[in-house]
């Protein structure tokens, strides 16, 4: 498949819209326009930098002012938003800018739309069962959350170099939240691969639809050509004849009764890769496109479609060229026989006991967030000693613009006592009036005491008599000086507040439900490593991360702010294979780059360690029996 690194949207209704007012705006918020790349019915779309991260993203502007077109445009952004899937293109960001209206961001990928890549013709079978199996994966995931698609179509589809598949503009979805949508006339948005009954103004909209769209985009993708507007289209053999079993799927697909249809989207997959078998023989010999492998699939991390480009791309590469060759069967039967070879407690000639059903490789991440919290209490006023002169006049700093001591922000400082800059003012001392001196409290200011003496009488007694004697605190002045102000008459008033810092961890992980995470954990390798800015959407877009920065964010008091964060992926690469082993479906696991292998009991030559258990506890008791005699 060739490479074109620009998204060609183009809509069945390209009149330009009534507002360009996008015209002249180059940046929107964190992120700048660099290039118009193209545009569909509602929006234009542009292909932009976000400007912290330096990471190009895809900005969609809404070009019209409408009722219905922002209706349409809002509930595409609402419903991405909502839906996690590896065929469905996140939503970084969306909103409103006062300048160029609606907005809505995704990730920047290299991909074209399948609508270019059949300009070129027919797809070879087995590429255009790949995009059809993620197809089908992400059509049944839309109709488990009651959201019917009702506009698949090629233009619609956006396809890697890797061949990864992309569902896109769910603008004209219907879901329970879906705006009233009827006035729009139905006839502007028929396309050959719309379904008969398909309607927008009345009547319930069922997934049926959908599973037509889905025969539409299979037969053209396999004959290279549209399907005609109305009747069933011609049969593939006319194009090779090794299709003929195909357009029986293809017919059930796209039956003018939506009762006649599969059930699932899944199924009609099934019944497809049965009918192509043999290209999918003939291909998969050839090892790149084994990838292709029907019952192999590889599941994208959401991780990696958010923040793709931030995930060490070796190891990304890696993952992809050792799923690659894990999704062969002789592969896999070639891993279980070492396994058997391995020990005498495994069980012998796995790899042909086992038969895989289905294999499925993907990589699982261990996310570690460290959150550096800084305290700055309410400013509270402290009163001191004014010993200098008069005070520059300063404006007073904010609270949070306070200079704090210059230490690392992961560092741990208890609390210190920081003055606020410019919050300094020299008041009079309340104590002395700002005399710097009060009345004397030994003598209440009359600068003398009285003191009392005895006197010898003449005739051999004695009496006791008064005296006034000066005042030894005052000297006999009736002031002292005052101890609040040390004398000055003044106090300098200043706010002041306590500073501290600490820092947390965090942990988390993706859902490792049935794997033995102590393998995952020691098999994990470092991925991404570095400061983060929990200001950035895109780490929200990605559940475990989103919990993990949300936990931080409460564990902040009122008075605490988040100062820096630290985020530390390490990934590893799961290859799991479901197989039935005496007609009970089983799982196994091989688990990062040395193909470690973990699964049940399965995988254990059960019947000879049940026989040795035995022999064993026979001795014992004939042991027993021998002392006891
Ligand atoms: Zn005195
Ligand atoms: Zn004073």
């Amino acid at each position: 498949m060739a490479t074109l690194r620009a998204q060609s949207h183009s809509g069945n209704n390209d009149a330009p819209g009534s507002a360009s007012q996008s015209g002249a705006v180059r940046e929107v918020r964190n992120y700048r326009l660099d290039q118009r790349i193209g545009q569909d019915e509602l929006a234009v779309m542009y292909r932009a930098t976000h400007l912290t991260l330096d990471r190009p993203v895809l900005v969609s502007v809404l070009r019209r002012t409408d009722w219905v077109s922002s209706s349409r445009f809002q509930l595409a952004a609402r419903l991405a938003a909502h839906l996690t899937h590896p065929n469905l293109l996140p939503v970084i960001d969306a909103g409103h800018d006062d300048r160029i209206g609606h907005y809505l961001v995704t990730p920047y990928l290299d991909t074209r739309s399948l609508q270019d890549v059949l300009a070129g013709g027919a797809l070879d079978p087995v590429q255009a069962l790949r995009i059809a199996t993620q197809l089908a994966s992400v059509l049944d995931y839309l109709h488990d959350q009651n959201v019917v698609h009702r506009d698949v179509r090629p233009a619609n589809i956006l396809v890697t170099p890797q061949g990864t598949a992309y569902l896109t503009n769910l603008s004209l979805a219907a879901s329970p939240d879906t705006p009233d949508l009827s006035s729009i006339d139905d006839t502007d948005y028929r396309t050959p691969y719309t379904a008969p009954e398909q309607t927008l103004r009345t009547g319930q909209p069922t997934p049926a639809s959908d599973l037509y769209s889905f025969g539409a985009v299979i037969y053209h993708m396999l004959s290279g050509d549209p399907p005609p507007p109305t009747g069933a289209p011609p049969s593939l053999a006319l194009r090779d004849e090794a299709l003929a079993a195909a357009d029986r799927v293809i017919q059930r697909l796209m039956a003018e009764q939506p009762s006649q249809r599969y059930s699932s989207a899944g199924q009609a997959i099934t019944a497809l890769r049965q009918a192509l078998r043999p290209q999918i023989d003939a291909a998969t010999v050839d090892m790149e496109e084994s990838r292709w492998e029907p019952i192999a699939e590889w599941l994208e991390n959401p991780l990696e479609t958010v923040l793709g480009g931030m995930i060490d791309a070796d190891f990304i590469a890696r993952s992809r060229t050792r799923a690659d060759t894990l999704h062969r069967v002789d592969a896999v039967r070639r891993l279980l026989d070492r396994w058997s070879r391995q020990n005498w407690t495994h069980r012998p000639q796995l790899g042909r006991l086992i038969e895989p059903e289905q294999i499925v490789s993907y990589n699982l991440y261990f996310y570690e967030l460290r959150v550096a919290y800084e305290t700055r209490t309410a400013p509270q006023t402290r009163l001191s000693v004014h010993r200098g002169g008069a005070l520059a006049p300063a404006r007073e700093a904010g609270l949070w613009d306070a200079p704090v001591p210059d230490v690392p922000p992961f560092e741990t400082c208890d609390s210190e006592t920081i003055v606020i800059p410019g919050s300094q003012r020299v008041v009079g001392c309340p104590e002395c009036d700002g005399a710097g001196r009060i009345v004397c409290r030994t003598c209440s200011g009359s600068g003398t005491v009285t003191r009392t003496r005895k006197v010898k009488e003449p005739g051999g007694g004695a009496r006791t008599e008064q005296f006034a004697e000066e005042c030894p605190t005052c000297r006999g002045y009736g002031r002292e000086g005052c101890e609040r102000c040390e004398g000055t008459g003044q106090l300098l008033e200043e706010k002041v507040f306590n500073w501290s810092r600490h820092a947390r961890a965090y942990f988390n992980e993706d859902d490792l439900s049935g794997l033995h995470k102590p393998t995952l954990q020691a098999k994990a390798l470092k991925v991404f490593d570095g400061p983060i800015s929990l200001r950035e959407g895109h780490w929200y877009q990605v559940a475990p991360l989103k919990e993990m920065i949300e936990e931080a964010q409460r564990n902040c008091s009122s008075d605490s702010r988040i100062i820096a964060a630290e985020l530390t992926i390490r990934g590893v690469p799961v290859t799991e294979v479901d197989y039935r082993f005496r007609d009970q479906p089983r799982t196994l696991a091989f688990i990062g780059f040395d193909n470690t292998l973990k699964g049940d009991s399965t995988l254990y030559d059960v019947e000879r360690l049940t026989l040795y258990a035995i022999i064993l506890v026979m001795a014992i008791i004939l042991v027993v029996i021998l002392i006891l005699r």
